[in-house]
C-alpha cells in the first residue's frame, strides 16, 4: 500500500489564506469526509510544549487549528482540542498555555471544545516493542478519531519532531520524564515513541510547516519560513515527506529509521506518494539541524575498543547560560534524572547521572539551556548530510 502525502504551498497565516490552503491540502487526500463522520468526537492534538505565543514558531499556529475545526464541524463532527504539555500539569498551567499559544481563542472563534480534563488511563498495548502498558489521556482514548497535528521543527535529541514525536503528548505531563528515563538510549526511545503512535493511531495527521524552526529545536531554535502545510492518513510517510522538504536524509531520523524496520512505511518510504503543490520533494536548502547520536555514531569509524570511551567523550551536553537563566527552577522539576541542582539560584549538572534527553533545554522558556556539541561530533554529523 502506497501512502499519500498531500503538500500545498501557503506562505502566511492570514485565516483566509490558511482556510483555502487546509481545504486543498485536504482535498488532496479525499477530503475531510474521509476521516470525520457525522457526529465523531475528533480530538485534535496540536503541539502545544509550552506556553510560547503563535509567532515564536514553537507550537502549532492557531490559524491552521481554527481552519482544521472549521472542515470537522463542515461534516457534523465535534473537534475536541487537547495536548498534555512537558512538566508537571496542573489545570491553571494548561488554562495557561491555550490562552498564549492561541487555542482558546481558535476554540472561541469555532465552537470547538477546550480539554480540561488531565485524567488519564494505563492501558495495554500487545503490539509494542519496547512498551507493553502505556499511561494515555482519557480525552485520548474516548475519541471516535485522533487527528495529530505537528509543527515541523528539528530536535536536540530525535533530530526532528513532526508527526510521530507529536503523539507522545498523548501521555501525561511529568510520566513523560519517567519514559525519558527508563528509556535513556535513542534507539528505545524511538521506538517507545513509534509505539505510543501505534497505539494512538491517528487517523489522520498534519504538519504546520508554514514557519518551523531550525536549529536548536524545538524550543530554542529559529523561525524558518517554510510555506507548506503538510496532511497524510499516515504519520510515518508524513514526517517522511517533512524531512525530505528541509534536505534531511529519513534515515538520519530515529523515528523514521524504527517505522521502516517495522514495516510501518509500508512498501518502503520511497513509495510514498505526493500529490498537491510539489509532485516532487524540491529541498528547502541550508535548514540547520542540531548534530545528535545514535547507538551506532562511531561504529567503524574507531576501532571498537574504543568505541565506548570515545562515545562517552563526543557526547552532546547541557551546558546552563547563568546570564540569561532567571533561577525559576523549572528545569530541575523537569530533569527526569533527578541531574540537576540549584546552587545559589542557579542550576548545576551532574553529568554522570545525565541520560542526555534535553527536556531541561526544551522547557526552559529563557532559552538558557544550550547544547554543547564537541567539533569532532559536529564535523561528523555535517558530512552526513
Ligand atoms: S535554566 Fe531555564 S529552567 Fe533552569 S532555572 Fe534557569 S531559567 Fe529556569
Ligand atoms: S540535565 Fe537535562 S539533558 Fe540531562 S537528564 Fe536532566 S533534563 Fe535531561
Amino acid at each position: 500500500m502506497v501512502h499519500r502525502v498531500s503538500v500545498v504551498n501557503c506562505s502566511s497565516y492570514q485565516q483566509d489564506e490558511v482556510q483555502g490552503a487546509m481545504e486543498r491540502t485536504l482535498a488532496g487526500l479525499g477530503g475531510i469526509e474521509r476521516f470525520v463522520a457525522r457526529g465523531d468526537r475528533v480530538l485534535i492534538k496540536p503541539n502545544l510544549v509550552m506556553a510560547k505565543r503563535p509567532q515564536d514558531a514553537v507550537t502549532t499556529h492557531p490559524s491552521l487549528v481554527e481552519a482544521l475545526c472549521r472542515q470537522i464541524i463542515s461534516v457534523g463532527g465535534h473537534p475536541v482540542i487537547a495536548d498534555s504539555p512537558g512538566g508537571p500539569l496542573s489545570l491553571a498551567m494548561l488554562k495557561r498555555i491555550y490562552r498564549i499559544t492561541g487555542m482558546e481563542a481558535a476554540a472561541r472563534n469555532t465552537g470547538a471544545r477546550l480539554n480540561h480534563d488531565l485524567a488519564f488511563e494505563e492501558v495495554d498495548h500487545p503490539r509494542g516493542k519496547v512498551v507493553g502498558r502505556v499511561k494515555i489521556l482519557k480525552c485520548i482514548l474516548d475519541a471516535n478519531v485522533v487527528i495529530s497535528f505537528a509543527k515541523l521543527k528539528t530536535h536536540g535529541m530525535m533530530l526532528f519532531t513532526g508527526a510521530v514525536k507529536n503523539m507522545f503528548g498523548a501521555v501525561p505531563g511529568l510520566v513523560k520524564g519517567e519514559y525519558h528515563f527508563n528509556m535513556p538510549q535513542i534507539g528505545d526511545f524511538s521506538n517507545m515513541l513509534v509505539d505510543i503512535c501505534d497505539l494512538v493511531k491517528p487517523g489522520l495527521s498534519l504538519i504546520d510547516g508554514i514557519v518551523g524552526m531550525e536549529g536548536e529545536g524545538p524550543s530554542s531554535g529559529k523561525p524558518a519560513g517554510i510555506g507548506v502545510l503538510l496532511a497524510s492518513d499516515s504519520p510515518h510517510a508524513l514526517d517522511y515527506a517533512a524531512v525530505s522538504l528541509v534536505g534531511i536524509k529519513p534515515e538520519r531520523v530515529p523515528t523514521i529509521s524504527r517505522a521502516a524496520e517495522r514495516g510501518l512505511l509500508k512498501g518502503g518510504p520511497q513509495e510514498v506518494d505526493i500529490v498537491g503543490d510539489m509532485t516532487q520533494l524540491s529541498c528547502i536548502r541550508g535548514f540547520e539541524t542540531p548534530a545528535i547520536m545514535t547507538a551506532s555514531f562511531t561504529r567503524g569509524r574507531v576501532p571498537a575498543f574504543l568505541e565506548d570511551m570515545v562515545n562517552r567523550a563526543i557526547r552532546p551536553k547541557p551546558v546552563f547560560v547563568h546570564n540569561s537563566c532567571t533561577g525559576c527552577g523549572d528545569c530541575r522539576i523537569n530533569c527526569p534524572a533527578h541531574a540537576i541542582e540549584m546552587v545559589d539560584h542557579k542550576p548545576v549538572v551532574q553529568l554522570d547521572k545525565c541520560i542526555r534527553c534535553f527536556c531541561c533545554q526544551e522547557l526552559c522558556y529563557q532559552k538558557a539551556v544550550s547544547i554543547y556539541r564537541p567539533w569532532f561530533l559536529r564535523t561528523i554529523d555535517h558530512g552526513r548530510r
